[in-house]
């Protein structure tokens, strides 16, 4: 079967991809139709925590896919449960609405604050939500408006109104449109990923927070990709000392299957009620199984290794040649080259390794269980592909 063409002529033309078919995998290794192998530091976007077909996750999943594979959110299932329990315990949060995806994690942090903002003062005067330049929210047209990059508002007009966007480095411009009184919360990415993973400073961090804690501004954190291990701790918050009111994740969570979370802290546990919001498949029971066997594995020995294992990619490729610089946190990791990202990305994968690209940079987020072995052998490749 001639997938390429096929997919040319019967899948919607939305993306440009890399000329590979991947059939099977295990680990950070993949396989393409012909039988070649990879090395993986890309995950699936930051999606296989544990890597292609993991045993553990795997068994859980197919023992709950025999059992129950969905009944709606109409009725009590365990692994929703079971799941909003786990995250609950281990983060502080109170409740959780769960969706598919990481755009509608954001939708429902984005109606959440909308709501509080309406409970409170009565009428929709306060509805506006402070985001950051460069940021990526999501595809929808409200998460669309959300981001904070000319370049996705184009061609999808009219974008859902109330979204102001403010400068990534200079708290001043936050301040700025907290001080217009029409404000209810403020957004942010902690590592703005699809930004070119640029983590923002301590000091920035702090400026926004004590901001919004001076105007009564909700503090949502947008941890789609930064969450579930991906930096080095369960969600990239707990590295910049304070509690948001709302986390949104995604990718990560679900360890390969479509899962979203939005993570409601104290002050709006109670906002949304029966009726404000839902999903068909929202708290999917299969999805919900595989996540409760990641977040379960996610333990102090895991992200002690992400640690060490971003650090070591950092190491390694700071200073080498064609490297002009490494950011990131954990083992999510910018490297920004001489030589076009989308050129190392292409030669990285004719020689064996799957990476990505984010704006300018090459973007590695590989699977947190990832060997040494296996992240010496990509890195060392890497190296020459950058260098050549
Ligand atoms: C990927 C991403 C999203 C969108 O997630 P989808 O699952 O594609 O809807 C939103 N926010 C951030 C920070 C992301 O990285």
């Amino acid at each position: 079967m001639d997938i390429k063409a096929l997919d040319k002529e019967y899948v919607a033309n939305t993306y440009g991809r890399a000329d590979v078919v991947f059939t099977e995998g295990r680990g950070a290794e993949v396989f393409d139709h012909r039988g070649r192998r990879y090395l993986d530091l890309g995950a699936g976007i930051a999606v296989n925590v544990f890597g292609v077909a993991d045993p553990v996750w795997a068994a859980a999943v197919t023992e709950q896919v025999s059992k129950l594979q969905h009944m709606s959110n109409l009725y009590y299932t365990e692994p929703c449960v079971k799941l909003a329990r786990l995250l609950c315990e281990k983060t502080g949060f109170k409740k959780v609405f769960f969706g598919n995806s990481g755009a509608e994690a954001n939708e429902c942090a984005i109606k959440t604050a909308r709501k509080w903002a309406f409970d409170k003062y009565g009428d929709f005067g306060h509805s506006t939500i402070i985001t950051l330049k460069n940021s990526f929210h999501g595809r929808t047209v409200t998460t669309l408006s959300a981001t904070g990059q000319d370049a996705f508002h184009t061609k999808f007009g009219p974008f859902t109104p109330g979204f102001v966007h403010a400068s990534a480095q200079d708290a001043g411009e936050v301040r700025a449109f907290a001080e217009k009184g029409d404000c209810c919360a403020v957004m942010l990415e902690l590592v703005q990923g699809e930004g070119g993973v640029v983590p923002l400073t301590r000091d920035y961090v702090d400026e926004v927070v004590s901001i919004a804690r001076e105007y009564g501004l909700l503090l949502i954190v947008d941890e789609v990709q930064t969450g579930n291990g991906r930096t080095g701790t369960l969600y990239a918050y707990e590295q910049y000392g304070f509690m948001p009111d709302i986390v949104s994740t995604a990718k990560g969570l679900g360890g390969g299957l479509p899962l979203g979370a939005c993570l409601l802290g104290e002050r709006v546990e109670h906002t949304l009620g029966a009726g404000d919001h839902g999903s068909t498949f929202g708290g999917n029971p299969v999805s919900c199984a595989g996540a409760v066997s990641v977040i379960q594995r996610i333990d102090q020995k895991l992200l002690e290794d992400v640690r060490r294992k971003g650090e070591y990619i950092k190491k390694a490729l700071e200073g080498a040649k064609g490297v002009k610089a490494v950011t990131g946190l954990g083992l999510m990791v910018g490297i920004l080259c001489d030589k076009p990202a989308g050129e190392v990305a292409k030669a990285a994968l004719a020689r064996g390794v799957v990476v990505l690209t984010a704006h300018e940079k090459v973007r590695l987020v590989p699977p947190l269980t990832i060997t040494d072995e296996q992240l010496r052998e990509a890195v060392e490749i890497l190296k020459e592909v950058i260098g050549a």
